[in-house]
């Protein structure tokens, strides 16, 4: 089958039941909106990163596991899902500042799925904004945002670039 017809599906039946922080939104727009960003401004083609990005988030917020990912998708698929979910065990601030410290580290293909990521997020702010955020609290997921990608490795100019011209827009 299509890989990303099959991500997709794997996607939507995961966070079914799952609504976005402006409480209407299904949740799978949002990993779909990611894959979306990375084919249309990043220019990837390539079809597992494209399966990552709309599996981003099933590890981290559905009972997807590890192990499923890499027997319905295989190896290269999981490790970039896997690089992407934040460790439930640390408390919120680490989980934040773990991502600002470890951007570095990231592997190309995770790194081109997080800046698509943080677009994704940054834009719903300004638009689908999450019901009980006030300004200050977007400004603050905005500026944390932007710490994590300026510490991302360098791998793509065009989503790069478009995340920067948002984040400007909005201070
Ligand atoms: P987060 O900052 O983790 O929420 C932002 C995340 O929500 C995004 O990264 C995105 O993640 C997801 N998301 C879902 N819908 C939207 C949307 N419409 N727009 C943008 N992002 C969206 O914090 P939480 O709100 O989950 O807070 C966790 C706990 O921490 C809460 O109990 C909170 O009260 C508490 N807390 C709050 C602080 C504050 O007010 N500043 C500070 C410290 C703790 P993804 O890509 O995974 O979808
Ligand atoms: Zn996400």
């Amino acid at each position: 089958m299509n890989l990303i017809l099959k991500a997709t599906e794997f996607s939507a039946l995961k966070h079914q039941n799952q609504k976005r922080k402006d409480g209407k939104t299904p949740y799978v727009i949002h990993p779909i909106s990611v894959a979306m960003i990375l084919s249309e401004i990043g220019g990837i083609d390539d079809e597992e990163i494209l399966s990552a990005a709309l599996l981003h988030d099933t590890i981290e917020d559905t009972d997807a596991t590890a192990d499923e990912i890499d027997r319905e998708f295989g190896s290269r698929i999981r490790s970039i899902v896997e690089e992407l979910t934040d460790n439930k065990e640390l408390s919120y601030s680490e989980r934040k500042q773990f991502q600002i410290d470890h951007a570095p580290n990231l592997s190309k293909e995770a790194t081109l799925v997080k800046i698509a990521d943080k677009i994704s997020n940054v834009t719903d702010l300004i638009d689908e904004k999450p019901t009980d955020w006030d300004d200050a609290r977007c400004k603050e997921y905005i500026d944390w945002a932007e710490s994590v990608i300026n510490r991302c490795p360098k791998v793509n100019m065009k989503l790069e670039e478009h995340f920067y011209n948002l984040v400007n827009s909005y201070h």
